[in-house]
């Protein structure tokens, strides 16, 4: 057994384990490798996926996967209007930055923004439990659940549903009334955690570069909270002043683009840097994916005798 796996008495396999090993480059795979493949991408708010991973799903959704974006909270506190605005404005941008990134559909659901430490996790795992079923998702890419200096509990809790969900939405026993709805069991063998927070576990570097537009294309969609619109927004100060940047160019959509490429992506920038790459984003993959033949195969191959 490799110093990379660990033996599970119950499933009786050796299984892949991502928190030992080095740290591994994925850069751009030529064709459709992921063809008929589903991730599911779970965040809590408008601007998480742009910001941690969206040049990540552009990547898998252009190697083949398809992408269901699922956003936990109403995002009721961030945008500067009242809680009814803001919900209305977090949900109408969530479309736009999805479709951004090439996402086939959006779910929101709507537990209170900022608040999430006080919901049931089992009522939000059975709703996950649901859509990966659905969908039969292959792999998530959600929040760390377990991360160091993470201090947003809507982060957290989201994060820990998911990993709960991953695997009880394989035993079929749980929230069996799904199955009689003509829902069946299943795993969800792969995960990519975002790297939240200085100090976070990573193994995973995933070269953005190629997907960097559709990556500012869907930051620029988050208004209400993730400085999509401070671009124009300083444009619009400094004339006031009497003054212009030409970096920001001559209109609104120019000016938040490129604001988010010189001054939201220095993050990215850095993570590349040691790899040799313009962007790259963090993750902590996990692979549960099973060997075709266990160990217990092979000992039965090997030792079963005529009775
Ligand atoms: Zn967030």
């Amino acid at each position: 057994m490799s110093k990379n796996s660990f033996y599970n008495s119950t499933l009786g396999v050796a299984m892949a384990r991502a928190d030992v090993g080095p740290i591994i480059v994925e850069k751009d795979q030529p064709g459709q490798p992921h063809k008929g493949k589903v991730f599911a991408a779970v965040h809590a708010h408008l601007d998480d996926i742009p910001l941690y991973a969206g040049g990540h799903c552009a990547k898998l959704i252009r190697e083949g996967y398809t992408g269901y974006l699922i956003r936990t909270t109403n995002d009721e506190k961030r945008g500067g209007h009242s809680t009814a605005a803001n919900i209305l404005s977090n949900e109408q941008e969530h479309l736009k930055a999805a479709a951004a990134l090439g996402f086939k559909d959006t779910f929101d659901l709507y537990y209170q923004n900022h608040e999430m430490d006080g919901i049931s996790s089992l009522d939000l795992r059975g709703r996950l439990i649901f859509l990966f079923r659905m969908w039969k998702v292959d792999t998530v890419v959600t929040f760390n659940p377990w991360g160091h200096g993470e201090e947003n509990p809507d982060h957290w809790a989201t994060g820990r549903a998911v990993e709960e969900a991953c695997w009880m939405s394989g035993i079929e026993n749980d929230f069996h009334e799904q199955l009689e709805a003509g829902l069946a069991p299943h795993d969800v063998l792969e995960r990519y955690y975002f790297y939240g927070r200085p100090g976070q576990l990573y193994n995973r570097v995933v070269d953005i570069t190629a997907h960097i537009e559709k990556k500012i294309d869907s930051i620029v969609e988050c208004r209400s909270q993730g400085g999509g619109n401070f671009g124009s927004e300083l444009r619009a100060r400094l004339v006031q002043q009497g003054k212009r940047l030409p970096l920001l160019g001559n209109d609104d959509r120019t000016a938040d683009r490129e604001y988010a490429r010189q001054f939201l992506l220095d993050s990215n920038r850095e993570y590349g840097k040691p790899h040799k790459l313009a962007f790259a984003e963090r993750f902590y993959y996990i692979d549960q994916r099973r060997p075709r033949r266990s160990s217990v195969d092979e000992y039965v191959a090997k030792n079963a005798v005529a009775l």
